[in-house]
C-alpha cells in the first residue's frame, strides 16, 4: 500500500483521513503540530501519542523529507540549498538575510514551461510540478538549519517555476504555511510571484488572498510578448483589469517586478508607459537589474540608466525600489536558479 504523506494534506484533509481510520478528529491537529510546529521527522518523536497508536499511524502514513544535496553560502550571507527529490530531480531554494528577518525564496516546479527569454529556469523547460509536500518541505527544512528559526518570517514564491501553473499543490502548501496549527506564517508575509496567469490570479484572489507580485518586465504588449510569451495569451489589458479586482488589505499593494534590460525596456519612454499602465492600480514597483545569464543576448543597464529610470517613476509619484541582487556569487540571484550543480 502506498502510504499517505501528512505533508501533502491540509487540515481538512488530515481530519478526513484520521476519521477514516477510526480516530478522533482532534488527532489531526495534534499530529500536524508535531509535524509542522515541532518538525518531527518520525512518529516515534510524538511522545504524547501512545506507542500502539503511533504504530497504527505508521501503517497508513509517512512523513516525507527532501534530501539536502548541497548548500552554498554567499559572501553576503545568502544561502542556496539544492534539494534532491525522490525521483532524482533537483530544485533550488534560497535563504535571504534581510535587516531584521529572513526570507525563504522557494520553488514551485522543476523548471518552468513559460519560456521567458531572460530567465534560466525558463530555458530549462518544465520537468514536472512539485507536490505540496515538496513545496512545504523547502520551508520546513530551511528553517531547521537556522540558529534562530523564528527569524524566518517571510516566504516568496520566486524560485524555480510558475506557482500559478501548479495551482492546487501551491494552494495546499500555502494553507499549511499560514495555518496556526502548522507553520503559522502571516498571510501577508507569504508572497506569490507570477508571470501573469490572469484566470488563476482571479481564483487566488477568491480562494486564498495572499501577497501578490507580478513579473511585468515591460509596459507595452510588443516588448512584453517578446520577453514573455505568456503575454500573447494574457495581454496587458487583461492582466491589469484582473489585478484591479484583486482583493488587497487596507493599504495593501501589488508588487510589480520589472527586470531592467539594456536597450530593451530601460528607456525613459518605457518608464513613462509603465507609470501610465499602473495609474489606477495600487502598486509598488521593484526594479531588478538584469542578472547576467549565459546564452541570452541581454545586458544589464549601467547604473546611471537604472537610477534615471527609477527617478522618472518616482516623479510620477510611484513607490519604487531597486532590488540589489543578493547571492550572485553563488548564482542564487533572481533568474539564476536552474539546478545545474550536479552536472
Ligand atoms: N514564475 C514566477 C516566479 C519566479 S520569480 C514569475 O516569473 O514571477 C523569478 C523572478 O526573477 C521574476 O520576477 C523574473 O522576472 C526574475 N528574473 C528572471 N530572470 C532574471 C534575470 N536574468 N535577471 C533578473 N531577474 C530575473
Ligand atoms: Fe518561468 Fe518566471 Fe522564469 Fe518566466 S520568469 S520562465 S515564468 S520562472
Amino acid at each position: 500500500m502506498v502510504k499517505v504523506d501528512f505533508k501533502d494534506l491540509d487540515l481538512e484533509e488530515t481530519r478526513a483521513w484520521v476519521e477514516k481510520i477510526g480516530l478522533e478528529t482532534y488527532r489531526a491537529k495534534q499530529i500536524r503540530r508535531w509535524i509542522f510546529g515541532r518538525q518531527a521527522e518520525s512518529f516515534e518523536e510524538m511522545t504524547n501519542i501512545s506507542k500502539e497508536l503511533r504504530k497504527y499511524l505508521k501503517s497508513f502514513f509517512m512523513i516525507s523529507q527532501l534530501k539536502i544535496a548541497k548548500t552554498e553560502i554567499s559572501l553576503d550571507g545568502t544561502r542556496k540549498f539544492l534539494f534532491e527529490l525522490q525521483d532524482g530531480n533537483v530544485i533550488e531554494s534560497v535563504l535571504i538575510p534581510e535587516r531584521d528577518h529572513y526570507t525563504a525564496c522557494i520553488s514551485s516546479q522543476v523548471g518552468c514551461a513559460m519560456g521567458c527569454r531572460f530567465c534560466l529556469t525558463g530555458r530549462q523547460g518544465l520537468a514536472r510540478n512539485l507536490k505540496s509536500s515538496e513545496i512545504i518541505n523547502q520551508v520546513v527544512q530551511i528553517r531547521q538549519t537556522m540558529d534562530h528559526p523564528d527569524e524566518l518570517t517571510n516566504v516568496v514564491f520566486m524560485g524555480m517555476g510558475e506557482p500559478l501553473a501548479n495551482y492546487e499543490a501551491v494552494k495546499r502548501a500555502v494553507k499549511n504555511m499560514i495555518s496556526p496549527d502548522a507553520l503559522n506564517f502571516s498571510r501577508r508575509r507569504v508572497t506569490l510571484s507570477t508571470c501573469g496567469l490572469a484566470p488563476e490570479i482571479e481564483r487566488l484572489g477568491r480562494e486564498l488572498p495572499i501577497n501578490l507580485a507580478v513579473s511585468l518586465n515591460a509596459a507595452d504588449d510588443k516588448t512584453r510578448s517578446l520577453l514573455m510569451p505568456i503575454n500573447r495569451r494574457y495581454p496587458l489589458k487583461k492582466l491589469t483589469e484582473t489585478l484591479k479586482r484583486f482583493p488587497l488589505p487596507r493599504g495593501g499593494r501589488v508588487t510589480f517586478e520589472y527586470v531592467l534590460i539594456e536597450d530593451v525596456n530601460d528607456r525613459l519612454s518605457d518608464a513613462e508607459n509603465l507609470a501610465k499602465l499602473l495609474k489606477n492600480i495600487k502598486a509598488k514597483i521593484n526594479l531588478i537589474p538584469f542578472n547576467l545569464c549565459n546564452g541570452t543576448p541581454f545586458k544589464t543597464p549601467d547604473e546611471g540608466s537604472i537610477l534615471a529610470f527609477q527617478d522618472k517613476l518616482v516623479r510620477k509619484n510611484l513607490t519604487v525600489t531597486i532590488r540589489r541582487s543578493k547571492g550572485s556569487d553563488i548564482s542564487a540571484a533572481c533568474g539564476q536558479l536552474r539546478s545545474c550543480w550536479m552536472s
